[in-house]
């Protein structure tokens, strides 16, 4: 396997660029309520254009289960790209086709062509070989930049590669990749993690995999609940992932032998109800009563946090320390975000997974080193795999 082409090594000038970014914004009534994924993504297309590529740029959106589904076509983001570039972005609603295949032929340099929803065509997510051969057609390049998509193995992100001789990763790509690798390679010491959010199934293997690296982990959110368990504290009604316990008690021994401190919120803000104005209080990690459950974590434990990352030099943060988007059970995750931005300004090398957590930096001026577009496929790559998007690049077409 070669090392990752970047889009730089490509003379593009007047070839079909056939691009695969990740234009998953969130959207309301027709309206892109963040649009960080598209501006992340100009440098490659800004390039391509300059470079007088012809450039064709596909994408999926949400979860349409293999269908067109009105709410969830990219029209808007063909509009709001054309704004942002200053330039026609061209949509007609297809993916692949008669219609799509002459307007692609027709591109002049620098003109770009928007195709609709991948996941629209039931082959996208089946990775499904004549799709992929469709969409092949589309192109004599290929270039990849949807990193938050490189850990899924479909066909605008893996099956096409396998098709197009000539391909290399874009911009984006290309920092998401050189920026997570300094978690890997072992950061300026003391190395903190701090994860939260629901899923525990893709951050064990973080852990696992950065144990030797990292000093201290720092643990808020539902995770919470279940370290709590194991270490038999009653937790009341909060949130467990039963079927994940078992791998927590093999997280325990790893960070005994790697000498990694274990942090648990010793105070915590528990709610009866999940909702806007429910009841909430104050109390310490084993109070629970029966019927209330975890919400966020306590004023106790946000200083203690605070403290721990402003005496790292390093500190990665993926998923929110309590249910973030009802508030006050936001408190910890935005006191966290504000400790994270101060830790950079000191200097340190402060990194957060997106996925939800980067949805808390939407419109604040918080500054970090790295705030990474990709959720899942952060997470993978920081568990130390190959994502299969980024690996097929490497592979050269017979
Ligand atoms: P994840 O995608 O795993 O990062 O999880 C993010 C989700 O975790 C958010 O929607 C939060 O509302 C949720 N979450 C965080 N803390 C809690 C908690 N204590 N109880 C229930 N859900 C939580």
């Amino acid at each position: 396997m070669r090392d990752l082409p970047s889009i730089r090594d490509l003379d593009v000038k007047g070839k079909r660029v056939l691009c695969r970014f990740d234009f998953n914004v969130p959207l309301k009534q027709g309206f892109i309520e963040d649009d960080r994924r598209l501006k992340e993504s100009l440098p490659t297309i800004r390039y391509l254009k300059r470079e007088g590529a012809k450039i064709i740029m596909m994408s999926h959106l949400g979860r349409p289960g293999g269908t067109k589904v009105r709410e969830l076509s990219l029209a808007p983001v063909a509009k709001r790209l054309s704004e942002l570039l200053d330039s026609e972005v061209k949509f007609v609603g297809e993916i692949v086709g008669d219609e799509i295949q002459k307007i692609s032929e027709e591109l002049k340099e620098g003109e770009l062509l928007l195709l609709e929803n991948t996941r629209f065509h039931p082959g996208e997510k089946g990775n499904d070989i004549g799709f992929s051969e469709n969409l092949a057609k589309l192109g004599s390049i290929y270039v990849n930049d949807a990193f938050a998509t490189a850990h899924r193995k479909h066909a605008s992100t893996y099956g096409v590669a396998t098709l197009i001789k000539e391909k290399a990763a874009g911009f984006l790509m290309l920092k998401e990749i050189e920026n997570l690798s300094k978690l890997l390679k072992g950061p300026p010491p003391p190395f903190s993690i701090v994860l939260g959010g629901a899923k525990m199934k893709t951050k064990i293997p973080v852990i696992k995999n950065l144990a030797p690296l990292m000093d201290n982990l720092l643990i808020g959110g539902a995770m919470t609940y279940n370290f709590l368990n194991k270490k038999g504290i009653d937790v009341g009604d909060s949130l467990l992932e039963e079927s994940l316990l078992p791998e927590i008690e093999e997280v325990f021994p790893i960070l005994r032998d790697n000498n990694v401190n274990l942090y648990l919120p010793m105070d915590l803000v528990i709610t009866d109800r999940i909702e806007e104005r429910a009841k909430w209080k104050v109390i310490p990690v084993g109070d629970i009563p029966c019927g209330w459950k975890g919400v966020d974590i306590g004023p106790k434990t946000i200083q203690k946090f605070r403290e721990i990352i402003l005496e790292s030099k390093t500190i990665f943060w993926n998923g929110p320390m309590g249910v973030f988007e009802i508030s006050p059970f936001d408190k910890g995750t935005l006191e966290i975000a504000t400790a994270m931005g101060e830790a950079t300004k000191e200097g340190a090398l402060t990194l957060v997974g997106g996925g939800d957590t980067d949805k808390v930096f939407t419109g604040s001026d918080i500054e970090l080193s790295h705030l990474s577009t990709g959720g899942g496929a952060a997470l993978l790559f920081l568990s130390g795999e190959e994502l299969p998007a980024i690996s097929i690049l490497k592979e050269e077409v017979r």
